[in-house]
């Protein structure tokens, strides 16, 4: 199979007949054997429904439903485990992506060996203040901090090699950063396509301001996950021994100090460095617990899911 098309959804009912009307055109004209995965991430509308009906008409489609709205890095996920093609497109169910960029997309993985390409909503179409210059301002950020040279992270629209998707987990928040994991993985060969973008025709945006709070604290998950996840102990061990370090020789000095220099001087506890080597003390030893337990948990990961499924169709078991 040649391409596996994801698409994330939360209450689309009106775009998704069209979305799928025009992805498959743009299918047949370029005739590729694909599938369509509509993943429902919890949705309250019809869309469910339509998923159903579509699938029942189109042998392409499969659909996978939430038992509720876990979010669409959770959905992105569950697609990406299910996916069967070599290559691999997420796209936005609210017609803002458009179907047509997929035949360059699929060239620039399969012709010119790409592992990942985002796009790039270099005009966009949504409002100025709430979205494109936070938006500016965030993608610099997570630049400077991963070293990926995107122009636009959150862009829906992506094509992956199959390989990359099936190494990559998306947990959290963190469809923002799909380029980053993949790179953290070992995926190298990134690029960008500049795509176009439409206004939202339908519905209204999922996501509201506190988009650029949770995706700041999510950058700086990343930056810790992709340095420190691995090897915890080097981290909190390091600063535990650094501080024990310091505290102990305050401890030394003041005991050096009252046994042999200034034995009848202030009482140790009026000091202040007594103060300073119990702190130092006890915060390296706390520190350099929580990376030993941070190796014991790292060593005991468990692969567990963390959304339910409550419906499937055109679905086999394995591949939930
Ligand atoms: N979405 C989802 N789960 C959510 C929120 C959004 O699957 O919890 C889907 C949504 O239906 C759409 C895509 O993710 O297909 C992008 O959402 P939206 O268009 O609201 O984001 P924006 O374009 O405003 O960034
Ligand atoms: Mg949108």
């Amino acid at each position: 199979m040649n391409l596996s098309i994801i698409i994330p959804l939360l209450n689309e009912e009106e775009s998704l007949q069209e979305l799928h009307a025009w992805i498959g055109k743009v299918m047949l004209s370029e005739g590729y054997s694909y599938e369509i995965l509509f993943i429902d991430d919890g949705s309250s509308d019809n869309s469910w429904q339509l998923i159903q009906k579509l699938s029942e008409e189109h042998p392409q489609v499969r659909g996978l439903r939430f038992l509720r709205n876990y979010g669409k890095s959770q959905a992105l996920h569950a697609g990406f485990k299910a996916a069967q093609g070599d290559v691999v497109i997420t796209m936005d169910a609210d017609l803002q992506d458009n179907p047509e960029e997929i035949p360059e997309l699929y060239n620039l993985i399969t012709r010119d060996g790409y592992d990942l390409v985002s796009g790039w909503k270099k005009k966009r179409y949504d409002s100025v203040l709430s979205k494109n210059m936070p938006s500016k301002l965030f993608n610099w950020a997570a630049r400077r901090t991963s070293g990926v040279k995107l122009h636009d992270f959150n862009c829906g629209l992506k094509a992956f090699n199959k390989t990359v998707i099936k190494n990559i987990e998306v947990s959290g928040e963190m469809h923002r950063y799909i380029p980053v994991l993949a790179k953290n993985a070992g995926f190298s060969n990134i690029g960008e396509k500049v795509v176009a973008h439409q206004a939202r025709k339908y519905g209204k945006t999922k996501f509201g301001m506190e988009r650029f709070i949770n995706g700041l604290l999510d950058l700086i998950t990343i930056w810790f996950i992709s340095k420190f996840a691995r090897r915890p102990m080097h981290l909190f061990g390091a600063l535990g021994v650094i501080m024990f370090i310091i505290g102990f020789g305050f401890a030394i000095y003041l005991g050096i100090d009252k046994l042999f220099i200034n034995k009848f001087g202030r009482l140790i506890t009026d000091r202040p460095q007594f103060y300073i080597a119990l702190t130092a003390m006890l915060l390296g030893t706390q520190l350099f617990l929580a990376g030993f337990l941070g190796e014991i948990l790292v060593r005991n990961r468990r692969n567990d899911s963390r959304y339910t499924i409550s419906e499937v169709v055109n679905f086999k078991d394995e591949y939930i």
